[in-house]
């Protein structure tokens, strides 16, 4: 069999972590992977023997993708923010991927140290090729030869997640979360059986088991509905990374570096034979809201401000206009606060066009994803009920054929996720 592994950076955390993601990684060459994980052993490697045994007759190749030790890439942005709350793009780039750097380098030391054939590269080296994007680069392809000709030689091939390089050779990073990406970018290149993405829950639970303690772990859930909890900010998998893995169907477990449970797997609709009405709820709090009130009401004005914030490269999402009287209108959406300023930049171009341009910081989505909701009625309307008992005003709504987004404030954001989880019996 051939497995990716990707070790979050809370797994990464420290130097004791690290040996702890060593020892998996070795029990991995051994384990029996067949029969869809049922038979899957997790050998302890306590005894010399069992370290022997792995060593001497591994049945599985293994690439590992590492994050930067835990905190280490905030770390770097704060420096590199010390100086203007704008860095350049390239050079910033330059400087995080270094995290990745040291945590792929300290894994394979510490795998050479317990005997076993295991080398580090980084984006350049396993030559994963982006565009020029700086800061949230897309992966263009990855040239395998190298990787799988170290597999064949038996190494443990241990990779810089969230890294990659441009035409020029220059450095680019694949956006925050990024090694998700990397991970299932190298599971589909080198047609891996699984990539199994490691953090420090042991598995996608229905919400985020941080807000809500009674959360429930699903045991296999859709491409799809994995791609709208993650892009409305379930941060256990990055979205393009589910979103790659569905295009080129990568199954995906995500499991727990501290724990040998079997985790979700993250598959086609078709392969979930119980669809749950409502299976998740997300929460991002990383969103900001900006109204054009009193904008001119005419072809194009649309189309002027939204290609001006695409060409600025800010993510827009949740967009919501309202019918126009007296040839004026008013237009409502959000983008990541992260890209706030340079929203504004941009939209101080457009004032001209507006009455009064407002933005504010402490708003939340909540989102509610299920697949059976393209069947079932009323999924909406029990939102909005259950919203309203606990008198939490709904300022946006947006749909689409599996999920229901609404914009609430943000003092109510971990309360409404609660009230929603109850409400579509989630925690039973
Ligand atoms: P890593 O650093 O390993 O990449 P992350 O911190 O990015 O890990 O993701 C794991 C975290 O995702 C968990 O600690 C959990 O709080 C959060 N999370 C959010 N939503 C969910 C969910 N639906 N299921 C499981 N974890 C979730
Ligand atoms: N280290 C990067 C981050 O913190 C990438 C990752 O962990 O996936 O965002
Ligand atoms: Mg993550």
């Amino acid at each position: 069999m051939l497995l990716v592994q990707k070790y979050g950076g809370t797994s990464m955390g420290d130097t004791q972590r690290i040996q702890n993601v060593a020892t998996r990684v070795a029990a991995s060459l051994v384990a029996d992977y067949t029969n869809k994980f049922q038979k899957e052993k997790q050998h302890s490697l306590e005894s010399k023997q069992d370290l022997k045994n792995t060593i001497l007759s591994p049945h599985n190749k293994i690439v590992v993708v590492v994050s930067a030790m835990g905190g280490v890439t905030d770390e770097l942005l704060n420096y590199a923010k010390c100086f203007t709350p704008l860095p350049n793009e390239r050079d910033l780039d330059m400087a995080l991927s270094s995290g990745e750097q040291i945590s792929a380098a300290l894994l394979s030391i510490a795998l050479n140290a317990m005997g076993l054939k295991s080398i580090a590269l980084n984006g350049r080296q396993a030559k994963i090729f982006t565009d020029s994007n700086h800061t949230k680069a897309r992966i263009q392809h990855i040239d395998t030869g190298y990787i799988l000709n170290l597999l064949d030689e038996g190494y443990i091939v241990v990779v810089t997640g969230f890294q990659g390089l441009n035409e020029k050779g220059d450095i680019t990073t694949l956006g925050r979360g990024g090694s998700d990406l990397s991970a299932v970018a190298l599971a589909g290149a080198l047609y891996a059986d699984y990539c199994e993405i490691y953090s420090d829950v042991d598995g996608i639970y229905t919400t985020d088991p941080r807000i809500e303690a009674k959360a429930k772990k699903i045991d296999k859930i859709s491409y799809d509905e994995m791609l709208e909890l993650a892009s409305m900010g379930a941060k256990v998998l990055l979205n393009r990374s589910v979103e790659l893995a569905k295009k080129w169907n990568v199954p995906i477990y995500a499991k727990s570096s501290f724990s040998d449970d079997k985790g979700t797997l993250i598959t086609t609709e078709d392969n979930i034979m119980e669809k749950p009405i409502v299976s998740g709820i997300a929460l991002d709090k990383n969103q900001a809201r900006v109204s054009l009130i009193g904008i001119k009401d005419k072809p194009g004005i649309a189309a002027e401000l939204f290609g001006k914030l695409a060409n600025a490269n800010i993510n827009v999402d949740m967009i919501v206009q309202t019918i126009g009287r007296d040839s004026k209108t008013n237009l409502d959406f959000t983008v990541p606060k992260t890209e706030l300023e340079k929203a504004k930049i941009t939209l101080n171009e457009f004032s001209a066009n507006a009455d009064i341009i407002d933005f504010d910081n402490e708003v939340a989505i909540v989102t509610i994803v299920g697949v059976g909701m393209k069947s079932h009625s009323g999924v909406a309307a029990k939102a909005f009920e259950s919203l309203a008992n606990d008198n939490i005003n709904i300022r946006m709504i947006s749909t689409s054929e599996i999920k229901i987004s609404i914009l609430i404030d943000l003092k109510y954001a971990e309360l409404s996720v609660r009230t929603l989880h109850t409400a579509y019996n989630l925690d039973k």
